[in-house]
């Protein structure tokens, strides 16, 4: 069981990723947060994230490869945020060939650009825990976290122009990667406005 979660930004991925994880009893891995540990002991990779530039190709699927040799891999897993480049689904695909294993479904969450405008210029940040609050869990009382009471901010680069940059940027480097998998015949196209649980449902082959 492996599958693929992708789409643009706010789609929610990760939420699905999570609950699709958590319903097959398998690992749900996010390469945004295997960087992010790995940026706490490599200077390098701290660097490339710090100023928002992709990992190389060869690195991050290094890092893959070696993750998903895991023993709690063994039955399968959900990956979230790889590939993010053409190369890195060829590479992926070297690499499962090799462990004899294959893609069982990559899903593409798609959203109205309206409501993705909306739940990231909503989105906001506990200043002292890192919290988060948005449209579909907004925090008890106004702009403070339910969980320290600490104060809540918008982040700093959720302004309509990165977003509308990061949506057409999302469109540019996934057209080639989602055609890869629809040839294939892996590919679903899913609406994710709403009810994230029903990518259990979705995830059946
Ligand atoms: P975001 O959605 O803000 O890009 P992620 O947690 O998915 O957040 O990724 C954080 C950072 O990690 C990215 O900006 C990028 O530098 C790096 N990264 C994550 N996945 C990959 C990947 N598959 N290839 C290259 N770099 C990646």
């Amino acid at each position: 069981m492996i599958y693929i979660l992708t789409g643009g930004p706010a789609t929610g991925k990760g939420t699905r990723a999570n609950i699709l994880a958590e319903a097959l009893n398998i690992p749900h891995i996010a390469t945004g947060d295997m960087l992010r540990k790995v940026a706490l002991k490599n200077a390098e990779i701290r660097e490339k994230l710090q100023k928002g530039e992709l990992i190389s190709d060869d690195v991050i699927t290094h890092l893959l490869e070696e993750r998903i040799k895991e023993d709690d891999c063994k039955n399968g897993f959900v990956l979230d945020g790889y590939p993010r480049t053409y190369r890195q689904a060829e590479l992926l695909d070297e690499i499962l060939q090799k462990q004899g294993r294959k893609i069982t479904k990559v899903m593409e969450l798609v959203i109205p650009d309206e409501l993705a405008f909306r739940r990231i210029l909503e989105r906001k940040k506990c200043g002292y825990c890192g919290a988060m609050y948005g449209i579909d869990f907004p925090p008890k009382v106004e702009d403070v976290c339910d969980k320290c009471g600490g104060h809540l901010t918008v982040r700093t680069d959720d302004t309509k122009e990165t977003l509308a940059k990061r949506i057409e940027t999302y469109r540019k480097n996934s057209r080639k990667i989602l055609d890869f998998y629809k040839e294939k015949g892996l590919l679903l196209t899913v609406d994710a406005s709403s009810n994230p649980e029903s990518v259990v449902e979705d995830a059946k082959v």
